[in-house]
């Protein structure tokens, strides 16, 4: 099935998201165990499956149709990143170009989606960086340090960002900076704007990156900016209103993230599975004891349970409703049901387990950035314990 030529289904029915699954994880079946293992031994960036899922259309199906995508919902595209990472690959080489055009699509000028959206729909130009985290400010984003300063027809960008994963597999960056200084803001929440920076351009004139050296292969980088011009028509919405675009964008981001976690969840527990089926020792399998079973039971349990926030925090994005609450919640649960399989996988498999050509050990690595990235597990503490339960603030 390709997708660029599905029919619109705003509300996709259970066949849908079958028939989704279904051809995702046959295109997935191109890249086994052995391609993503290579990938991640010489920290390549994996070009052959991006390629794959772009001309299958998978990477533009939040794109409305009138802008060329195939304007399906927020559970479409979990199936698909679930299916990726279910059948051990990373959707992560790529997630991001289906999100990071939602700023556009939702703030945007309409000439800026004319402008933009049917290309990235068509895969002729990615947009999958996104440049808010900095090295002194942390998850602390109102203290970001990169500033944007208008100058006739165009803003000059200084400062730096760190982790903007996929800068040098991307064409555009959307960029958060800092435009009116923070005791100038009239709103705490405001002073922060969103730029589309066109790094083609931008490359060596005023724009720096350098890939940092990882536990996984996640293509990251550091981002120098230098006063680098980018045209005023590239501002995204309206001038320091910036943070609450971005917070928007993240919810439906933390989603897809958590979907990714059940699919590693439910790759981790099938491994373990057939491990613990075929591995005899003292002679007789180690799945008959209940010492290897109920770890892995207690995962998928885990697993499921997770799944079904993942599932209504999904539903309720395509139906309109505010997910801050479901969204945390889903990446929360889902996050650490991934890593409760992960560690359990490794487990059933002994030694064996820290052996590559078994994918595990890689698997388990990738997993384990879910509870950091893209928002660590205490911050989402922190907002269900103050903004769901009403407790004190506390910073
Ligand atoms: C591989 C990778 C890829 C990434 N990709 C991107 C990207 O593409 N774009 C981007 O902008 N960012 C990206 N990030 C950055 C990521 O979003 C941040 O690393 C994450 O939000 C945590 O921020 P920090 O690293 O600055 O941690 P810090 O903010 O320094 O926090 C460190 C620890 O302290 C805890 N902590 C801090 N304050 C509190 C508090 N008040 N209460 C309790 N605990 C607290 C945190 O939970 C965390 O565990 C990426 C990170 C990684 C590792």
């Amino acid at each position: 099935m390709n997708l660029m030529q599905a029919p619109a289904a705003a509300g996709e029915s259970d066949a849908d998201l079958q028939a989704i699954r279904d051809s995702v994880r046959a295109l997935c079946a191109d890249f086994p165990g052995e391609y993503w293992r290579e990938k991640d031994r010489e920290r390549a960036y994996p070009t052959e499956f991006v390629q794959a899922l772009t001309e299958a259309g998978f990477l533009a199906v939040l794109i409305p149709e009138e802008y060329g995508g195939s304007g399906l919902g927020l559970r479409a595209a979990a199936a698909i990143l679930e299916e990726i990472h279910k059948s051990g690959g990373n959707g992560a080489a790529c997630h991001a170009q289906m999100y990071i055009m939602g700023t556009i699509l939702r703030h945007g000028s309409e000439a800026q989606k004319q402008k933009w959206l049917p290309p990235i729909a068509r895969g002729e130009l990615r947009l999958q960086a996104f440049g808010v985290s900095e090295p002194t400010s942390g998850t602390d984003t109102l203290s970001l340090r990169t500033t944007a300063v208008r100058q006739g027809d165009r803003y000059i960008v200084n400062g730096q960002k760190v982790w903007t994963s996929r800068a040098e597999h991307s064409d555009l960056m959307l960029l958060l900076a800092r435009t009116t200084p923070k005791d100038q803001a009239k709103k705490r929440v405001e002073g922060l704007s969103v730029f589309l920076v066109d790094m083609r351009t931008a490359l060596g004139k005023g724009l720096t990156i350098r890939p940092i050296h990882t536990m996984i292969n996640h293509s990251t980088t550091e981002v120098f900016f230098d006063e680098l011009e980018v045209p005023a028509e590239n501002l995204i919405g309206e001038l320091d209103q910036g943070f609450r675009y971005i917070l928007d964008g993240m919810n439906a981001e933390r989603v897809l993230i958590a979907a990714e976690c059940i699919g590693d969840a439910r790759w981790f527990i099938d491994k373990a599975v057939a491990y613990a089926g075929e591995r005899k020792v003292f002679g007789r399998q180690i799945g008959q004891n209940q010492g290897v079973q109920f770890p892995i039971a207690r995962a998928y349990a885990a697993t499921e349970a997770a799944d079904l926030m993942v599932q209504k925090a999904a539903a309720l994005f395509d139906a309109g409703h505010s997910i801050g609450e479901s969204a945390n919640m889903a990446k929360l649960l889902a996050s650490e049901a991934a890593w409760q399989a992960a560690d359990t996988c490794l487990q059933t498999h002994g030694g064996y387990g820290f052996a590559e050509e078994y994918d595990v050990e890689r698997k388990f690595r990738e997993t384990r950035l879910y509870q950091i990235a893209p928002i660590s597990t205490n911050m989402i503490l922190s907002y269900l314990a103050e903004h769901v339960l009403g407790l004190p603030r506390s910073y």
